[in-house]
């Protein structure tokens, strides 16, 4: 029998790095594209026997995946496709607006790419510099309307919190763009500080502070859920039946193979990961073990990111018995105070829990 898993394919390749970006990426050319193509399909290639797995998603994610073409990404689409079947499957493309234009959203649908990710981040030219990004608001306008042209009928926007000097009334004007530009999924990321990155190096009152992020943080939630974009996740919001089939399996606790320099996968309750090595995974380089996965505290962690959070089914039907009295106990003074929910179905954050939901997992799950 097959498994039914979800298919990751990372693109390390950026045309500049931007200073808060911790993904795996780096510059490339024509060349190193070809080779890097043909380094996916080799591992592809490793995982094709007997049509042990069939993929329900494929996610071409980076970096930035734009910059492989279509016709590297259709070469790559024909080989999935032989692989892991891929019927009905989602597949996404994350897009740069700076990289794209309507003959790429057209080769990128006749190839099989079926929905996108376009990084918007703000809708406004300021903060999209300060953030080192290459590309204006006009961009990003221009590549939804190729894309819809083009016959893309999910579009997925990112958009960041917390952007040095980002306000409410900036975020506002970002939001009014999103709503003129109907995406019917929004993923909406508070910026986080990475350690090592340019933006570590500057100063702190640059940023929005925590209580700024906050207000951000629920300012957004509010204007993507009137626009009809639901909460299903900490940062990810969509129309009804239209929630990222590839990253709910992520949050879901289900099976996904990563391929790629620093992609992770779980598979057969095991997981896996390739090095932040392109040059090793040039040369075939397999990936490294990271021991075993799927266990209930695991689950616990995953499933909270989401607003239907730990059901009483999801975990009989994974695990054969009922949330644990001991997880309910500590919910209880949690949800007393507004950041849980605790009734017969199960736990779940509120939006106020999202908010500092380290704090609560880590309280929940103690020793
Ligand atoms: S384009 Fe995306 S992946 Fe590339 S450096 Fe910028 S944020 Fe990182």
């Amino acid at each position: 029998m097959s498994h039914l898993i979800g298919l990751y394919l990372h693109v390390p390749f950026c045309l500049r790095k931007c200073g808060y970006c911790d993904f795996y990426s780096r510059k490339g050319n024509d060349d190193l594209y070809d080779q890097y193509t043909s380094a996916l399909l080799a591992a592809l290639g490793r995982y094709g026997d007997a049509g042990s797995y069939e993929a329900d998603s494929c996610y071409f994610g980076g970096g930035t995946p734009s910059l492989l073409g279509p016709k590297r990404v259709g070469t790559l689409l024909a080989a999935v496709e032989k692989t892991f079947g891929l019927h009905a499957a989602e597949i996404t493309l994350e897009v740069n607006p700076a990289t794209v234009s309507l003959a790429d959203f057209q080769g990128y649908r006749a190839a099989g790419v079926n929905r996108l990710s376009i990084g918007m981040q703000t809708g406004v030219d300021e903060e999209l510099a300060s953030l080192g990004r290459l590309h204006t608001a006009k961009d990003t306008v221009r590549a939804v309307e190729e894309a819809r042209r083009a016959g893309f009928e999910n579009l997925s926007l990112d958009l960041m919190l917390g952007i040095p000097g980002q306000t409410e009334e900036s975020l506002g004007e970002t939001l009014s763009l999103v709503r003129r530009l109907s995406p019917e999924h929004v993923s909406a990321y508070l910026l986080k500080i990475e350690a090592g990155t340019p933006f570590s190096l500057r100063p702190a009152d640059e940023f929005p502070g925590e209580e700024a992020q906050v207000a951000l943080y629920q300012f957004a939630c509010q204007g993507l859920e009137e626009m009809g974009l639901r909460q299903y996740e900490i940062s990810n919001f969509a129309r009804p039946g239209l929630a990222s089939r590839h990253n709910l399996k992520y949050w879901n606790g289900e099976e996904y193979l990563g391929l790629g320099p620093a992609a992770h996968s779980f598979l057969n309750g095991r997981r896996f990961f390739y090095p932040r090595d392109l040059e090793g995974f040039l040369s075939g380089k397999e990936p490294v073990e990271d021991g075993a996965g799927g266990d209930f505290e695991e689950y616990v962690l995953l499933r909270l990111r989401l607003v239907e959070g730990l059901t009483e089914e999801g975990v009989r039907a994974r695990f054969g018995y009922s949330i644990p009295q001991r997880l309910r106990r500590r919910a209880k003074p949690l949800a007393a105070t507004g950041l849980m929910e605790e009734d017969e179905t199960g736990l779940r954050l509120t939006r106020d829990g999202f908010l500092v939901s380290n704090e609560i997992l880590a309280r929940l799950l103690a020793e």
